[in-house]
């Protein structure tokens, strides 16, 4: 990560007002739920990316405390840089990009059952991890994201059925609030431990929470986390209703229908599934829009725009798409080796050995777009004042 990065994040939250809805007035919320999680008099609201804080609101501090955009040591990692540098230098050659941090090992691999590969995104060694975990009973709950119906975003969903498991894979970790969840379980009494799959900065916070004696409550039950790779942040409502009006769709957001369609990418060697979203009106006109388009149209910063982990370094397991339907996968934990390890002896993931050379280069490639695009934001934002 760039020193004027360190020194942009600094000096932005230096300057915040004390409140998380500056975090989410300036575009830096990544909808993570830590907040929510956290609020003791349920003073946050959450709707539809909108995040609203009301009037029971006792400026107690504890929501800016714990979310991940407002935390000066995130961005000051040089350390843990160095150290990963050395060893990712082995895989990756000239890997300048923001950390990678600590690992045990990296694989390659892709799930082995044809229904989950049926139902992934990329190789499928998420759903192959998890069920692993449920069916081996490593855990007892699994923490996932889904599609609802007439839902711009996905849901974060606590699961114990295979089924269901299934049924989710494909999903965007967009916006989820996955963290609110723990609440719940935390306090019930027929969970025993659970398995949470998430985004980068969302690792970041549970390992806070567990690291703070008045919070380890609410995470004890959390056996493993595993993130997957995130580049690009999350499209907003905001973002939407801005791709809306520059495709000049005069139909307003609320006025839209969604359904969600698995779309095969024939260039790829075995073809699996994107999701796209599409939107349709009362008369039945159809917009098909990939989150990917509507960040590309954009010009809004977001959360990824100071982001300074890409493949997730506080997690037990980091999961990364290699689009050749294979799956990047980061052990980080002994807990998260040994996991990884019990999925291929057990039939559930293929160890495809070779870490070759497309991964190498996906990697590299999207971990210093990401790295461009914060220095691109931090630019503006200075240039701009
Ligand atoms: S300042 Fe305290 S009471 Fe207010 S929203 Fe944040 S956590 Fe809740
Ligand atoms: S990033 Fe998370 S903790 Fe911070 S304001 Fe957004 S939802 Fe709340
Ligand atoms: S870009 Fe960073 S802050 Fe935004 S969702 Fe991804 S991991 Fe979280």
């Amino acid at each position: 990560m760039t020193r004027e990065l360190i020194q942009f994040a600094l000096h932005e939250f230096e300057n915040q007002e004390n409140s998380i809805q500056n975090i989410y007035e300036n575009r830096l919320c990544s909808f993570c739920g830590a907040c929510i999680l956290i609020c003791p008099v349920n003073a946050i609201e959450y709707h539809d990316t909108r995040i609203v804080i009301n009037d029971l609101c006792t400026n107690c501090g504890d929501c800016l405390a714990i979310c991940a955009q407002n935390q000066k040591e995130r961005y000051q990692t040089k350390l843990l840089e160095k150290e990963s540098n050395r060893k990712i230098k082995q895989y990756l050659s000239k890997f300048k990009s923001i950390p990678f941090g600590f690992f045990i090992n990296l694989y390659n691999c892709k799930a082995i059952k044809k229904e989950i590969l049926k139902q992934a995104m990329v190789g499928g060694a998420t759903l192959a991890i998890l069920s692993c975990a449920l069916e081996e009973k490593e855990v007892d709950k699994l923490i996932v994201t889904e599609f609802v119906v007439n839902k711009q975003f996905p849901s974060a969903v606590s699961t114990s059925s295979y089924e269901r498991l299934l049924e989710s894979g494909g999903s965007k970790y967009l916006p989820t609030m996955s963290l609110e969840l723990l609440k719940d379980i935390s306090k019930d009494e027929k969970v025993d431990s659970c398995i949470i799959t998430t985004l980068p900065c969302q690792a970041y916070v549970l390992e806070k929470l567990r690291k703070q004696k008045e919070t380890e409550d609410l995470v004890k039950k959390i056996k493993y986390v595993i993130t997957l790779f995130c580049g690009s942040g999350l499209p907003t409502r905001e973002d939407v209703e801005v791709f809306l009006k520059e495709k000049k769709i005069e139909t307003k957001l609320e006025d839209l229908k969604i359904y969600r369609e698995k779309r095969k990418k024939l260039w790829r060697i075995n073809p699996q599934n994107e999701e796209r979203y599409i939107y349709y009106t009362e008369d039945g006109i159809e917009y098909d829009f990939s989150s990917k388009q509507i960040l590309r149209t954009k010009r809004l910063p977001n959360c990824s725009s100071i982001c300074p982990d890409y493949t997730g370094i506080h997690s037990d397991i980091s999961i990364g798409g290699s689009n050749i339907s294979r799956n990047i996968i980061v052990t980080r934990t002994e807990k998260g080796e040994e996991l990884v390890k019990k999925a291929i002896s057990r039939g559930y993931l293929k160890d495809l050995k070779k870490f070759n050379f497309l991964e190498r280069i996906i990697i590299k490639f999207m971990g210093n777009n990401k790295r461009k695009t914060n220095r691109e934001y931090y630019k503006n934002r200075f240039t701009n004042r």
